[in-house]
């Protein structure tokens, strides 16, 4: 008997100055970084509240308190790995991922691959397992201003 799960992640970052810009573990260079508690990696934000999701393990803020200094500036990358170990550790397999980035600027064409290379070792799983997408939001909205960057991940686990 296969048991299958569907999970759903959503976040947002604004823009701020003097920080590096980091999606999906990739340092991307720009004049911007995005605020946050931790490094502001608003892909694997997304990735994690999927990934928890899908294993009815609440959310990132749960896991990972802004009120705690341990995750100040934290590598997201690690945040990650330690969702799969713990989903890992009940049984799980990631079977695929697919997200969506939604921002202005950059031009993420140049970094995508590098993406789902980083997503695929942190996730245990093949990189045609892992897709990543990037938008604009037609200049509507706080993503179409340029005031921050949103992303969306969909994930399906299997044991
Ligand atoms: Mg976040």
């Amino acid at each position: 008997m296969i048991d299958f799960r569907v999970g759903f992640g959503y976040d947002s970052h604004r823009f701020a100055p003097d920080r590096p810009l980091v999606i999906g573990g990739i340092v991307v260079p720009y004049p911007l970084g995005l605020a946050a508690h931790s490094d502001g990696d608003v892909l694997i934000h997304a990735v994690c509240d999927a990934i928890l999701g899908a294993a009815g393990l609440r959310d990132i803020g749960t896991w990972f308190p802004d009120t705690d200094a341990t995750w100040k500036n934290a590598d997201s990358t690690m945040l990650l790995a330690k969702v799969v170990e713990v989903v890992t550790s009940k049984g799980w397999k990631i079977n695929n991922l697919d997200c969506t980035l939604i921002l202005e600027a950059p031009k993420m064409k140049p970094h995508i691959e590098a993406i789902i290379e980083r997503l695929s070792q942190i996730l245990q799983c093949e990189p045609d397992r892992v897709a990543v997408k990037a938008k604009t939001n037609e200049k509507m909205g706080f993503t179409g201003a340029g005031e921050g960057i949103a992303a969306t991940a969909a994930v399906s686990l299997v044991k």
